[in-house]
């Protein structure tokens, strides 16, 4: 480990995790992804997504919410089974923002995806993944084993901040 930082490279599966500090500029986007996970009007998880292309190009933001046009209404938010069945991840908003072509493109996250993100980002064709830590509850309440071996399986680079 360097400075708290690794990459898994599925490229190099014997050697394992490989490390690599994120650039400055991958740094600025996570830091991006974490101001608009703000902007959610969910009160008990906030998360935010960037997506880039080329050279540091932003083509796509989003937060968790509900769909365009619902209602947000905090009453809403807080019955656990009604948000779930109405809440959009970051992700899949960065994504859907983004209507272009993503192959070969960044996610940045402000924690690990659930399974589903996963595998929703891999067939974009994202490449590189740089992603948050989750807090040490969200650790807990969360499985991101399967996330990670998703990921790697389909060679999507993670660098985990
Ligand atoms: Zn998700």
């Amino acid at each position: 480990m360097s400075k708290g930082y690794y990459a898994i490279n599925p490229t190099h599966k014997k050697e394992g995790f490989l490390l690599r500090d994120p650039t400055k500029w991958e740094t600025r986007f996570l830091e991006l992804a974490k101001t608009v996970a703000k902007w959610s009007k969910d009160p008990s998880t906030k998360c935010g997504a960037v997506i880039t292309k080329g050279k540091n190009k932003v083509i796509g933001i989003g937060y968790n919410g509900f769909a365009r046009g619902m209602s947000d209404d905090t009453d809403l938010y807080n019955d656990r089974d009604e948000k779930l069945s109405r809440v959009i991840h970051a992700e899949m908003n960065a994504i859907f923002n983004s209507a272009t072509d993503l192959t070969g493109c960044t996610m940045f996250t402000t924690i690990p995806p659930c399974e589903r993100c996963a595998v929703h980002v891999i067939t974009t064709g994202i490449k590189l993944w740089v992603m948050g830590s989750p807090t040490p509850e969200q650790e807990k309440r969360w499985n991101f084993s399967k996330s990670y071996q998703f990921l790697r399986e389909a060679g999507v680079d993670i660098i985990k901040v």
